[in-house]
């Protein structure tokens, strides 16, 4: 079951909204808008009935949408049972090779404990050295430590 994705336009950007009024517009139940709101949706708090600005609404299933288009960050993997891209637990993955240039990266969730799977190149892993701590097999560590010692001294000669 994936998250539902809802059409921004549906609400009236110059309207503002009850937690009622935003239930029925969308079909979705009250409790399901004040998730909404608990994941970022602004309200105007100051007001009773609680009210919702249409063009909060639109802005926040738009951003929904980018969202879930995006894959995972570089030092995200996608959690399968959290159904979202998740950072390692402890910041730790380990390195399999599965090619000379690819591999898989594992990694435990940290809000349910799955192992969590990524492909990723060898290339691309460099560039997560310093965010997360990789576990290498012993003949990658060396290669990696060698190619940025190089890079670095590049750096020096500028
Ligand atoms: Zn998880």
């Amino acid at each position: 079951m994936k998250k539902r994705l809802y059409n921004p336009h549906l609400a009236k950007i110059h309207r503002s909204y009850t937690i009622e009024e935003a239930a029925s517009l969308y079909g979705v139940f009250k409790g399901t808008v004040r998730a909404w709101i608990k994941a970022g949706l602004p309200v105007i708090n100051d007001k009773r009935p609680m009210l919702i600005l249409g063009s909060d609404l639109v802005a926040f299933h738009q951003a929904r949408r980018k969202k879930n288009k995006q894959k995972c960050k570089p030092d995200e993997l996608y959690c399968v049972r959290c159904r979202t891209p998740r950072k390692p637990a402890g910041k730790m993955v380990d390195y399999q090779i599965i090619t000379d240039k690819i591999g898989n990266l594992i990694a435990i969730c940290p809000d349910c404990e799955s192992i969590m799977n990524k492909r990723i190149s060898l290339l691309k892993l460099e560039q997560l050295t310093g965010k997360i701590t990789i576990t290498l097999p012993q003949a990658l560590q060396h290669l990696i430590d060698n190619h940025q010692h190089s890079v670095n001294s590049d750096l020096k000669q500028e």
